[in-house]
């Protein structure tokens, strides 16, 4: 058993429909092709492959709750959920944080494309609102607190998934 988790999994086939990316999952034979688009939130997507962590805030001014500054979102929201008008993008630099909470995945259900056991940790990052849930790169034994970072496959690695983004133990 390596002592990094690795994946199941092939990239996914992507297509492009104006600004948005559409994903084809061809996991679950050809009678199990999943097609979706990504839609306004392609740049997250796209932010991965390329190692950059994409989120959204609410700079509308008359917005009840960010009042113009709102916070950062993470996973990202096309619109603000709290005035409904549309979040800008914004670069998360060198993102970090720390483990909020974790689930030790020891069997997983069918299709996880994560070879078991790993972590399935949430990730607290400062400056960002909501709490990021994704999994953990290392094996070893880990406690709530452990500060993380963020890792991406990207190239001819990427997924195009959310499986893009992983976190990795900062020792
Ligand atoms: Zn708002």
């Amino acid at each position: 058993m390596s002592d990094k988790v690795v994946l199941k999994t092939s990239p996914a086939i992507m297509t492009q429909e104006k600004d948005a990316w559409v994903v084809q999952l061809p996991r679950f034979g050809a009678e199990g092709n999943h097609f979706h688009t990504y839609g306004l939130l392609t740049p997250y997507f796209k932010g991965l492959t390329e190692g950059k962590l994409m989120a959204t805030k609410c700079v509308n001014a008359k917005c009840p709750i960010g009042h113009g500054a709102g916070e950062l979102w993470l996973p990202p929201r096309a619109d603000c959920p709290d005035c409904h008008q549309p979040m800008m993008w914004e670069q998360i630099k060198n993102p970090a944080g720390y483990i909020y909470t974790f689930t030790y995945v020891e069997r997983g259900g069918q299709g996880l494309e994560i070879e078991c056991p790993y972590y399935q940790i949430d990730v607290k990052i400062p400056g960002v609102a909501t709490i990021v849930k994704s999994y953990l790169l290392d094996r070893k034994p880990i406690k709530i607190g452990d500060r993380v970072k963020a890792g991406f496959r990207t190239g001819k690695d990427a997924t195009h998934t959310n499986l893009d983004l992983y976190w990795e133990l900062i020792s």
